[in-house]
């Protein structure tokens, strides 16, 4: 997880987080309100207290409000900086606060701050209504765009006006009296479904469990899932049995080991018919209404589509930008994973069985051949990626492409004793970020890694004010006398969280809402990062065996690159599959509720989806989509659409040499430097010399074959 901010998201933070202290003084026992004279400017973390943070968001709140409504009331003609400038650059005190505060609540919360969340997300988004629905506010930002040809603006300020003039646009501000009351229905409706659809899918997930009272009907299952098992058994007053569910953890391995067949089937079910047993918790009806009402949204506001409107603030533009992407992969992709089924179907026979491979067997048939194939066992790998090595690993590849180093600091206030901190400077020896690191999983941090911010950089009055960035994931921690020794999916984690840290350290923007991009560029830096970690001249440097210093042996090193590819048919096809519904739903050529089983049949149907591989995300639980927010509505083709950016602009590192100088820097200027001050596809241009190509994903995929 990443920086990944829709631009409306990024509206959000940057009005919320806009406008400037002064007002009253509050007492100087609150941190926040006193200057910070720590190292570094860091946030002096021993001394905030919980009862600090609600005095600092009501005070940064009422300063927003202020600030907001002296630039509506400035009786001075509107211009670019007393307006989009006064708008963009405010809201520094309550930045200061929620700074803090989204850093803690994901990576070291307590009841506390979640109590204070709870209390000021409403305030929070309600504020940010305030400044996009307030009318003489609109009309001086609409004033300076129509204007917008005979200023003298730079290329970022031109987007920094363009990018605000559109957050009021499609927040409705430019509808008639009528049309924003209907707009306003529509949004307060699909809030109320949002979470109605998260809540049944909540339910549906806790109310199912695959409960096995024969111990022989664990055949194949790992010690650890079954001591699991058996805990979730007890919690559920069924003690002496095994219960297991249609949560990550539980059902991927059981579908992947469990020898007993019947058991696969039955657990697939109960996953894939959440939110479909036409009962109170199903979820059709709910998502129907969702994609219709987004439809009509769309059409307010001069959108053909939903999809329309999502994607015009994307690097892919349109849907027929994103369909022109899922039609190039898709057929090599469905070719692909027919030939696995075929392999599946043959280790079945080999197995001694006659039956037709099913969805319930890919799993369980594909990790057997995979390990016969490649005998790779992530176990033997770990010895080798101690964590710090693996650290001073993407520090070297840093060092090596863009002349970054990397001292460690101890002077500096932390969140967290684990937490350990980096002064990171560039290759002239300047200053350019602090980089924090927080490896391992603690009660009161959130699941799964990202790169997140204590301090954007800005240019403030004329000051370049570096960044503070964070990486916060949840690794092995240390057993024994070992260090933590990182699985391979975790070293790969650990690029790519750094990845996204790069990016953030060398940005050089003058606002602070330029840093971000769209969802679908802002996995570039993240993703080509991970290209790194397995090239054997890197793994040369930090593979090294955390007991006896010796360098990972180059058969190992094989078996990893051999089995890289293995399964991707299997995986792109599932992925490009709810791809393709994610669009279908919002691309309604009219806003009619649609009947959703037959709908779905129908969109699976077109592009001819294997009834062997079930789509990654059936309707009923396509949270990403239907969820609160509905943050990845048109939005599920992200994923791809980065990985081909990566693909292609990694293609031109492996012809220049990994480490090349002139495409590094070429690389850092034109794209990480950049953030969101100009068009993405403009940027990926200037860096590749042409638009993408989709062949060296195929290729990255085992989808295709190199080029001779
Ligand atoms: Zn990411």
């Amino acid at each position: 997880m990443p920086l990944a901010f829709s631009r409306l998201a990024v509206a959000i933070i940057v009005l919320l987080v806009a406008i400037p202290a002064a007002a009253q003084a509050p007492p100087a026992s609150n941190p926040f309100f006193e200057e910070w004279t720590t190292p570094f400017g860091m946030p002096p973390f021993e001394r905030i207290k919980a009862e600090h943070y609600k005095p600092a968001f009501e005070a940064g709140i009422a300063e927003r409000k202020k600030e907001v409504e002296a630039i509506a009331s400035d009786p001075a003609a509107p211009t670019f900086a007393n307006t989009v400038e006064a708008l963009e650059n405010g809201g520094l005190a309550l930045a200061k606060v929620n700074d803090v505060f989204s850093t803690l609540t994901g990576a070291e919360t307590n009841d506390a701050l979640q109590a204070i969340n709870k209390e000021f997300a409403p305030k929070l988004s309600a504020l940010r209504d305030d400044v996009l629905l307030n009318e003489k506010l609109f009309a001086r930002v609409k004033a300076v765009w129509e204007s917008r040809e005979k200023l003298a603006l730079s290329v970022e300020q031109k987007k920094l006006l363009d990018d605000h003039y559109k957050d009021f646009v499609r927040g409705g501000a430019n509808l008639a009296p009528e049309q924003k009351k209907r707009f306003r229905e529509i949004n307060q409706e699909l809030s109320v479904l949002g979470l109605k659809f998260a809540d049944n899918l909540l339910k549906e997930t806790n109310g199912f469990k695959l409960v096995i009272d024969r111990k022989e009907d664990l055949a194949g299952l790992p010690p650890a899932l079954v001591s699991a098992a058996a805990d979730a058994a007890k919690a559920a007053k069924l003690e002496g049995k095994w219960a297991f569910t249609p949560q990550a953890p539980s059902i991927l391995p059981f579908l992947t080991l469990a020898e007993n067949r019947d058991l696969r089937k039955k657990i697939l079910d109960g996953y894939t018919s959440r939110g479909d047993h036409a009962d109170a918790l199903d979820n059709k009806a709910s998502l129907s209404r969702i994609a219709a009402l987004r439809s009509e949204r769309a059409r307010l506001l001069g959108f053909k589509t939903h999809a329309d409107f999502v994607l015009e603030e994307t690097m892919a533009k349109t849907p027929a930008g994103v369909y022109g992407l899922l039609n190039r992969v898709w057929p090599a992709s469905l070719r692909v994973a027919k030939k696995e089924a075929a392999d599946l179907q043959a280790a079945i026979k080999a197995d001694g069985k006659d039956f037709a491979l099913e969805a319930w067997d890919w799993r369980y048939y594909s990790e057997r051949v995979r390990k016969a194939r490649f005998d790779l066992d992530d176990q033997a790998l770990r010895p080798y990626f101690p964590i710090d090595r693996v650290r001073d690993g993407v520090f070297y590849a840093a060092n090596r492409l863009y002349g970054l180093t990397f001292t460690e600091r101890t002077d500096v206030p932390k969140y967290h004793p684990e937490v350990r901190v980096f002064e990171v400077k560039d290759a002239d020896g300047s200053f350019l970020a602090l980089y924090t690191v927080d490896y391992h999983p603690r009660p009161g941090k959130r699941s799964g890694a990202w790169c997140g911010r204590i301090r954007s950089t800005w240019i403030k009055d004329g000051k370049d004010v570096r960044p503070i960035v964070t990486n916060v994931t949840n690794f092995t921690r240390p057993a024994g006398d070992a260090p933590a020794l990182l699985s391979l999916e975790e070293v790969r984690t650990l690029f790519h969280e750094f990845g996204h840290a790069v990016n953030g350290f060398v940005s050089r923007v003058s606002y602070r809402s330029m840093g971000r991009t769209s969802r679908d560029f802002v996995e570039l830096p993240s993703q080509i990062m991970e290209s790194w970690a397995l090239e054997p001249e890197v793994l040369k440097v930090y593979a090294k065996h955390w007991k006896t210093g010796e360098t990972i042996p180059l058969a190992l090193v094989q078996k990893i690159e051999k089995a890289g590819t293995y399964g991707e048919g299997f995986r792109t096809t599932e992925y490009l599959a709810a791809s393709y519904l994610d669009m279908d739903w919002h691309t309604l050529p009219e806003p009619k509720e649609m009947e959703a089983s037959a709908f779905e049949k129908a969109s699976l149907g077109r592009i001819g989806l294997i009834p062997e591989i079930v789509v990654r995300y059936r309707s009923p639980y396509f949270q990403h989509i239907f969820g609160p927010g509905g943050g990845y509505s048109a939005g599920y083709y992200s994923y791809i659409w980065s990985d081909v950016l990566v693909a292609d602009a990694y293609e031109l590192f492996r012809d220049k040499g990994i480490f090349d100088k002139a495409t590094a820097t070429s690389f850092r200027k034109n794209i990480l430097e950049k953030g969101g001050t100009e068009d993405a596809m403009t940027l990926y241009k200037r860096f590749r010399g042409r638009e993408p190509a989709v062949e060296p994903l195929l290729v990255k995929r085992g989808l295709a074959e190199p080029k001779p």
